[in-house]
């Protein structure tokens, strides 16, 4: 029925022009009564329409002589608000009207006009406006009258009053958003739809030092800094794109000094009713010191603080976000766990005040060597991370541990002296999502390899990082020659008796070690030794070669101790090979043992082959007196026939059921079995792979005889062990 709208901006005419001058000279207080009533009906005559002129609470004090033509008596109507029942034959006229005077004291200039409907005999709009005191020229302007004027409407009077309502509106709204803008202390800011300024409140000034009207005309993205300026635009792309949701962003503006400030944004676009982008208003807060707590919150929170490098919090993230970027470009990542070589001992003779020293030092070499986009970082004590991402993530890896450990040639000047650092790297690389902890568990497995082979080497860790280490090489052909030049290494892992928690003997197990220092797990280079024979040779090499450190070992127990004996791995190649048995024999003797201290172990598959054979060397070993185990139980056959067919000692339970144990029901129900089976048939039982306390009591609740894992110990070089095979004396 109605429908109000307002109108600041209008075009007079001229006879109401000066009808509107009339009105305002009445709150000359020097005019007397008479003048003033003459006056105002002179000024309401020269209107077309019914007017009336209504004090500021709606009071009729005059009207034309154009009411009569609404029907209504002028008398009637004077000292009664504008909203009485004699104009209106509508009910609720004072709830429309009422306002419509009240919105007119705001100080603004200009009509607020209302349709009203039912009116009789047509539609009617009424334009209610404010005189203002013409001799206030300062402060906020004082409205002493108002005019009402009172128009039918027609059909098309009715359209086109709606079309510019609907401007005014906007224009309306612009005049409150200036009002506000004035008085806060954000930066508030019109646009064009591009984004440039045609607006900014004076706060300008106390936030950039610039004076609004210099500022108008330009576009933002000339305040900004480069680093923001594409957050910059695309917001205002944003803006206008979006329906009237604010589009809010941070950036930095240039403050006239040349500094820059930290603002958060919100840009809101304002529309006509035809969707049409009218202009952009911007509001902006100033955040820089904000962002400063916020930064050094942040820092604290994510970095070390003796370094000021990342922390392993940041770390796991960047590489959450690396192995994101991987799964979808398929690029490896690599990973380097930096290990110092010598570290402890300059914290036990330097002091911790050196070391500390050392560790900043050590962080300015290793970020010297970081790429643009790899991350470096501090994860405890001694340990930094490098992370490699990016296309070159892997293959980079191994050039950057290179450069790492080429960074540590030169001496460290501590207190005035030169003090030597290593560092030990292991590498391990992924592609595509993974978990981080475990890659970096990885690259921690890898170091241990690389560190127990003495300073400044580095190893890579699995099977698929390392085929990519090994394409650069002409594997078989290096590998026939890992032989003669000596690049074989035994590592070796300790066994415990579970009753009496004592070591009983060692698997032996090779590694291959590059020239260049990186150091390659048996499971990368033992398939293609298996593929091309060269294990009959390997294998030979490790047989001496066990023999010979269990001969070392020898001086470090009584006569009366037990051997500790040495597990042998032997490949299904190698039952084949006809002379093992006297190779075997040769080994122990030159090495001067006896046969109980070395044993062989053999995979349930490599029995599949020519089990015929394989079961006659394996009697022949029997029979000089070599100790056989059935290695990766469970895995292979799944028929125990042979089990009672084979000359056997031991069986070794594979560390895939291990693991399950203390975790999933069927692993323990599994185990038992096998423990049941073993002892059933005479053997020992060895569980593989214990990792954790709780495995180890469960094997021991089952009755397991003896166990080995990375709990007790991974597998490292003879000499570590050369202390703890020393009974007390
Ligand atoms: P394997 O005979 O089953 O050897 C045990 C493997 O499990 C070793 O890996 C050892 O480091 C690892 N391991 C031991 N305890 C744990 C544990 O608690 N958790 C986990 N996750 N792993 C554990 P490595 O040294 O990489 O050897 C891999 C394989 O390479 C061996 O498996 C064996 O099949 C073969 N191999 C190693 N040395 C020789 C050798 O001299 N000759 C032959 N033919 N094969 C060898
Ligand atoms: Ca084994
Ligand atoms: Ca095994």
């Amino acid at each position: 029925m109605s429908r109000t709208r307002e109108q600041s901006t209008e075009t007079v005419e001229p006879a109401r022009a000066d009808a509107l001058a009339r009105l305002a000279a009445l709150a000359d207080p020097e005019l007397d009564n008479l003048t003033r009533t003459l006056q105002m009906r002179v000024a309401l005559n020269q209107l077309d329409g019914a007017a009336l002129v209504v004090d500021i609470d709606g009071t009729v004090l005059d009207t034309n002589d154009a009411i009569g033509g609404l029907g209504v008596n002028r008398d009637d109507l004077r000292g009664r608000p504008l909203w009485a029942p004699t104009l209106w034959h509508i009910a609720d006229a004072d709830a429309v009207l009422a306002p419509l005077v009240e919105s007119c004291v705001d100080g603004r200039t200009g009509s607020r006009t209302i349709d009203i409907g039912e009116i009789e005999p047509r539609p009617l709009r009424v334009g209610v406006t404010p005189i203002f005191d013409p001799v206030r020229v300062s402060g906020p302007r004082i409205v002493t009258l108002l005019l009402a004027e009172l128009h039918p409407l027609t059909d098309r009077q009715e359209t086109d009053a709606i079309i510019a309502a609907t401007a005014q509106k906007l224009a309306a709204a612009e005049d409150i958003f200036r009002a506000v803008a004035e008085y806060t202390s954000d930066l508030v800011c019109l646009h064009e739809p591009d984004g440039t300024f045609t607006y900014v409140s004076p706060s300008a000034k106390r936030l950039l030092d610039l004076n609004p009207g210099s500022v108008v005309g330009i576009h933002p993205v000339d305040l900004a800094h480069p680093s923001t300026r594409n957050a910059l635009v695309q917001a205002l792309q944003d803006a206008s794109r979006r329906g009237s949701e604010p589009t809010r962003f941070r950036h930095r503006l240039r403050h006239r000094n040349g500094s820059y400030r930290w603002f958060e944004t919100s840009i809101t676009p304002i529309r006509d009713t035809t969707e049409e982008l009218h202009q952009l208003q911007s509001s902006s807060r100033d955040i820089t010191e904000q962002r400063e707590t916020e930064q050094s919150l942040i820092k604290k929170a994510f970095h070390d603080e003796l370094t000021g490098l990342p922390n392993k919090a940041l770390l796991i993230d960047r590489m959450t976000q690396a192995f994101a970027a991987s799964a979808r470009t398929k690029q490896p990542v690599g990973v380097l766990f930096i290990d110092l070589d010598g570290f402890k001992t300059i914290n036990d003779t330097l002091g911790h005040q050196s070391g500390d020293t050392a560790l900043t030092k050590v962080a300015e070499r290793l970020t010297a060597i970081v790429r643009p986009g790899d991350t470096l970082a501090r994860i405890g004590g001694d340990e930094f991370v490098m992370l490699c991402a990016g296309t070159d993530g892997a293959r980079g890896a191994t050039a950057v541990a290179r450069r790492i450990i080429d960074a540590f040639e030169q001496p460290f000047v501590l207190d005035g002296r030169d003090v030597d650092l290593g560092a030990s790297i292991g590498i391990a690389t992924a592609v595509g999502d993974n978990d981080p902890a475990a890659v970096l568990d990885k690259a921690d497995t890898a170091m241990y390899e690389a560190k127990h082979e003495g300073r400044g080497r580095f190893a890579i860790h699995n099977e698929a990082d390392q085929s990519l280490a090994l394409e650069r090489l002409d594997t078989e052909e290096a590998l026939r020659r890992a032989i003669e030049n000596d690049e074989l290494r035994l590592h070796y892992q300790p066994e415990l008796d579970l009753e009496s928690n004592r070591i009983v003997g060692f698997e032996a197990l090779v590694r291959w070690q590059r020239p260049d220092g990186q150091m390659i797990p048996p499971g990368d280079f033992i398939p293609l030794a298996e593929e091309s024979g060269l294990i009959v040779e390997i294998g030979r090499w490790v047989i001496r070669e066990a023999c010979q450190q269990a001969a070392r070992w020898r001086v470090h127990r009584t006569p009366e101790q037990e051997p500790v004996r040495i597990w042998v791995n032997l490949s299904a190649r190698q039952l084949g090979d006809p002379d093992l048995i006297d190779y075997v024999q040769s080994a122990v003797d030159d090495a001067g043992i006896t046969t109980d201290e070395i044993c062989l172990e053999i995979t349930e598959s490599a029995l599949m082959g020519d089990a015929e054979s394989a079961t006659e060397q394996l009697d022949e070993l029997r029979c000089l007196g070599i100790s056989l185990g059935i290695d990766d139980f469970g895995t292979g056959w799944s028929q125990f026939a042979y089990l009672q067919r084979l000359p056997l000692d031991v069986l070794k339970i594979d560390r895939s059921f291990v693991s399950g144990l203390g975790t999933e029901k069927s692993a323990a129900t599994i185990v038992a079995a096998i423990i049941d089976l073993a002892h059933a048939l005479g053997l020992i039982v060895i569980a593989e792979g214990v990792e954790t306390r709780q495995q180890l009591e469960v094997l021991a609740d089952l009755d397991c005889d003896q166990a080995l894992g990375f709990y007790f110990s991974r597998p490292l070089s003879a000499e570590t062990f050369d202390e703890v095979l020393t009974p007390l004396s």
